[in-house]
């Protein structure tokens, strides 16, 4: 919402945060959602959609990092990957680190995301929408998990909040066809929200994953401008082993990679699937019925 200068979040409707608005770079309505990008003197360049943040410059990083490289590296032999969303290009930048890594295919919902972020999120996607194994289909991500006969190693749900388009990518049939196209071995990770405001959507895409994946657990990490703390990130995989790498391996598979982060190191990666009490009594109460 804009009022002189300011863009508020309308995420939560009782409190939250605003931005001030140096320079409005595109505003419109898009065929899916209401689509602003913006500059900020303090967090850069600020895509929002529907309302509510989705990326800034300043810390993007941290989120990109952490749902790429947790996966990629804990699975350590990814040779075909699945993003869901992440319009901005990325989640399609970190992953393309990866050199093992053989093809990628992006299915976002709405093309004008993407081509709006090509002209004014160039630090996002760095030139990565020209990567030749990278595959784009504009398509709902629900209908494409239910209908390709594609396989992928690890996916990547990169997704606003359970929120216009967004809210397929929350439900069962999302899910059940993520457990479809993934190979044995593979990974699943989703956005889960700010699981101190947002709890019942972790809570809630917990329930749902258990129908089809036997080792359902949740990792975590401080992004500031996704208001209100840490966001966890839903891990789904049908091998237990696969979450618990020791950091020694990882530190191989990292050096490996020739990665160069800013946030994401091997221990931070292993002590990112720590979470706060409240949180892990409210996964056991809402497996209590
Ligand atoms: N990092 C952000 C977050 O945590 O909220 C997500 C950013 S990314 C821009 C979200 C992308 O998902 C947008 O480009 C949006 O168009 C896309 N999207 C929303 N619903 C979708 C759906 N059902 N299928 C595929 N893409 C979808």
């Amino acid at each position: 919402m804009l009022t002189n200068n300011l863009w508020h979040e309308t995420l939560h409707s009782k409190l939250g945060q605003y931005f001030t608005i140096n320079k409005i770079l595109h505003r419109t309505r898009t065929n899916h959602q209401n689509l602003i990008i913006f500059e900020n003197t303090n967090v850069g360049r600020i895509l929002a959609l529907d309302g509510i943040v989705q990326t800034t410059e300043s810390d993007e990083f941290i989120y990109h990092e952490m749902m790429a490289h947790v996966p990629l590296l804990a699975h350590g032999n990814a040779r075909k990957v699945l993003i869901i969303g992440g319009g901005d290009g990325a989640m399609l930048r970190e992953i393309s680190y990866h050199k093992n890594i053989e093809q990628i295919t992006m299915v976002e919902i709405d093309a004008s995301v993407i081509e709006l972020c090509k002209r004014y999120l160039p630090n996002h996607h760095s030139g990565s929408f020209e990567n030749p194994l990278c595959q784009l289909v504009i398509d709902n991500g629900v209908h494409f998990v239910q209908t390709t006969s594609d396989r992928f190693d690890v996916i990547i749900s990169d997704s606003p909040d359970p929120i216009g388009p967004g809210e397929s990518l929350y439900t069962s049939k999302f899910y059940e066809g993520c457990h479809k196209c993934l190979n044995p071995g593979g990974i699943l990770v989703t956005q889960s929200g700010v699981c101190f405001f947002q709890l019942n959507e972790a809570i809630n895409s917990y329930r749902k994953l258990q129908n089809y994946f036997n080792d359902v657990k949740f990792y975590q990490a401080s992004i500031p401008t996704y208001y209100g703390g840490i966001m966890t990130f839903s891990w789904s995989s049908n091998n237990p082993v696969l979450r618990q790498i020791d950091v020694s391996t990882l530190i191989h598979r990292y050096n490996k990679t020739n990665l160069k982060c800013r946030y994401y190191n091997p221990k931070l990666h292993a002590s990112s699937f720590a979470l706060p009490q409240y949180f892990l009594d409210a996964l056991k109460d809402s497996s209590a019925f």
